[in-house]
């Protein structure tokens, strides 16, 4: 099985089957899929991918 990464810019964070899918991308969190536009710093996994 292949693991595969945030498309989150700065997130490093691997997905896999809670991953959300948008416009063909597959994100770690809500947060990230919505490119932190809520304002969130992180994506719930220890990370600032959303500074
Ligand atoms: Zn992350
Ligand atoms: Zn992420
Ligand atoms: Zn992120």
């Amino acid at each position: 099985m292949s693991q595969q990464q945030c498309a989150c810019p700065k997130c490093d964070c691997s997905v896999d089957s809670q991953a959300i899918e948008k416009n063909g991308q597959k994100f770690c969190s809500e947060s990230c899929a919505i490119g932190h536009t809520d304002g969130s710093t992180g994506c719930g996994h220890n990370c600032s991918c959303g500074k």
